[in-house]
């Protein structure tokens, strides 16, 4: 596998302060790792999947990045109410105009993509959360399409498989937005009790309302390397207590060690032990699937919630 890449000009990795960026580098070309400060060439980076080659440190990424690191083939993703809207309930202040700020940063209308897609030749129904828009809040967009994803999988018999990276509920919709923690964790109970599988992931933050829903019922719960993982915020629980407390207290490895995580998964590796887990709860692959279909090879390109 690696004499592909041995023909190929090697990038250098510049150390942090051991080499001034030159002045003809375009912007942009380069990035520091938070962590460990070293300057990465930024199609390296994006090549290793947003992960530091030093330290392993995960870049943030987006919704669109991440469907294309875990579908089989991302072209047939079939994506699901993309349209929906949120409107504003309360008249929040600026609401709006953020909405349509992080729409142009984002391409999304909201905090998620749902769909159906094949990871591992396993059809799944798949949610992903963009931290880009709003923080990745959950307001009655985000619960919507949450809970219409795991029913069309209820309908299809399908496993879902969500990524959350959320700072939690959204508070421009109030009390609308609470209610999506409801909605959303009664639709994983009726998928749940028909006997599918739900696999969490949680990506850096996976916090308050969406950590207190949905994210924390997976009957696998993955979280990324170095991810925050915890329901209320550390000022919160050090005005509660009244002690500071540890500041690895919100790490997924600390919420690991406290039995509430099964796995931790750096990214280079998500996909592979998704592919694992559907094969080992005995989720349909494609083949099994398509078994008795007059075109076994026919692609699920047109119905989203074709008969599987
Ligand atoms: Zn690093």
């Amino acid at each position: 596998m690696r004499n592909i890449f041995r023909g190929r000009p090697k990038y250098v990795t510049v150390k942090a302060g051991t080499a001034p960026l030159k002045k003809d580098v375009p912007d942009g070309w380069w990035v520091q790792c938070q962590q460990c400060k070293t300057v990465l060439y930024r199609k390296d980076l994006e090549r290793n999947l947003g992960i530091c080659e030093k330290c392993r440190y995960h870049f943030p990424m987006s919704a669109r990045e991440r469907l294309r690191m875990l579908l089989d083939d991302p072209e047939a993703f079939v994506e699901t109410d993309a349209d929906l809207v949120p409107g504003n309930p309360l008249q929040f202040p600026e609401y709006e105009a953020k909405k349509e700020r992080d729409l142009k940063k984002t391409g999304l209308r909201d905090a998620i993509i749902t769909g159906s897609g094949v990871i591992e030749q396993h059809p799944v129904v798949l949610a992903i959360m963009e931290f880009g828009f709003l923080g990745g809040s959950m307001g009655s967009v985000v619960g919507e399409k949450l809970a219409r994803a795991f029913d069309m999988a209820l309908d299809g018999r399908l496993p879902v498989v969500v990524v959350s990276s959320s700072g939690g509920a959204r508070m421009q919709e109030g009390i609308i937005s609470l209610m999506q923690m409801q909605k959303t964790a009664a639709a994983v109970e009726r998928h749940s009790r028909a006997g599918l599988l739900y696999i969490s992931v949680l990506a850096n933050p996976t916090t308050a309302g969406v950590w207190g829903s949905f994210a924390s019922q997976g009957d696998v719960v993955i979280a990324e390397p170095g991810a925050t993982v915890g329901f209320a915020g550390r000022q919160v629980i050090e005005a509660a207590v009244g002690k500071r407390v540890p500041p690895d207290l919100q790490t997924a490895e600390t919420v690991f060690q406290n039995g509430f995580i099964d796995l931790i998964v750096p990214r280079d590796q998500l996909k592979g032990v998704i592919g694992q887990l559907l094969r080992l709860y005995g989720c349909p692959a494609r083949k099994e699937a398509a078994a008795g279909a007059p075109e076994p090879e026919a692609k699920t390109d047109k119905e989203p919630e074709a008969d599987k």
